[in-house]
């Protein structure tokens, strides 16, 4: 995915494929993720479980982003940011203020919810948490067996029950994801009845990169793996 591209031509893309959008409240689930509503004309925008909006964080940089809530109709969407203070997409996300207008990209990417399936998996950390928010409501709707498991900070710990989110298991980030043995022990490795589950990997690519070597030696074959951001990397 483009991280980076000339002033010039961000210009021009945002007005041919973005969205004009104000920011009309912001909400700080822990010092360190941030909910932004945004106003804007989306009623033309593609909403679909596991696609991201792309955001231009300067000028010359973008960064995707999940879109934890829309309405449609009214005009609204949701973002969850991770204010982790280590590049421009997090400092522009902690910068942003009631008034502020931006550009919002029609979401893309890949669909991560498949009906078809009885249960449902998803794994992730912060950046994960507007998926599951996403993912949450065709769950409960189409009464699935679900779990979610996020790896999160100590201080982000009470975020998931804060947004409504059911069936999780919250696991500190001590290197147990980038661990096979003790990531075999984990339940869902050790309960058979989840191996034909759909599998939704999301976040951190080292823990991914684990979780997904265990689930596929397990025999689980219904597997969707992306990495949203890798320590050193710059906007993946
Ligand atoms: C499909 C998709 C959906 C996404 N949805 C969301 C979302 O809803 N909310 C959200 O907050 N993020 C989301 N992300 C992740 C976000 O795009 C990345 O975290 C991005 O790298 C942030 O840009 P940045 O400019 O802050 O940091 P970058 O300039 O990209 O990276 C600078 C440094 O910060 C580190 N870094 C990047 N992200 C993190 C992090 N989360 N924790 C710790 N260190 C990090 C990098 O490894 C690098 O060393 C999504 C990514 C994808 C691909």
């Amino acid at each position: 995915m483009i991280s980076n591209i000339p002033k010039w031509a961000g210009g021009l893309l945002e007005s041919l494929v973005g969205q004009r959008a104000e920011v009309i409240a912001t909400i700080h689930l822990s010092p360190y993720l941030k909910k932004v509503r945004f106003q804007a004309n989306i009623s033309r925008m593609n909403f679909q479980v596991g696609y991201a909006s792309v955001i231009r964080v300067n000028e010359t940089a973008y960064r995707n982003y999940t879109v934890a809530y829309h309405d449609s109709r009214a005009g609204i969407l949701d973002i969850i940011f991770h204010i982790h203070g280590n590049g421009p997409g997090s400092e522009y996300a902690h910068s942003l203020r009631v008034g502020d207008q931006l550009y919002i990209s029609s979401p893309r990417g890949h669909k991560v919810y498949d009906p078809r399936k009885q249960r449902q998996f998803l794994f992730g950390d912060e950046t994960s948490l507007g998926l599951a928010c996403s993912l949450l409501p065709f769950l409960k709707e189409n009464k699935h067996t679900f779990a979610f498991y996020f790896e999160l900070d100590d201080i982000n710990k009470n975020v998931p029950a804060s947004l409504g989110l059911e069936n999780y298991s919250i696991y500190p980030k001590n290197q147990l994801f980038s661990d096979e043995e003790r990531v075999r022990e984990l339940p869902i490795c050790v309960d058979s009845d989840w191996i034909d589950a759909n599998f939704v990997l999301t976040g951190n690519v080292k823990a991914i990169q684990t979780f997904r070597k265990v689930l596929k030696n397990n025999g689980a074959s219904h597997l969707y793996a992306q990495g949203y951001w890798l320590q050193g990397k710059k906007g993946l």
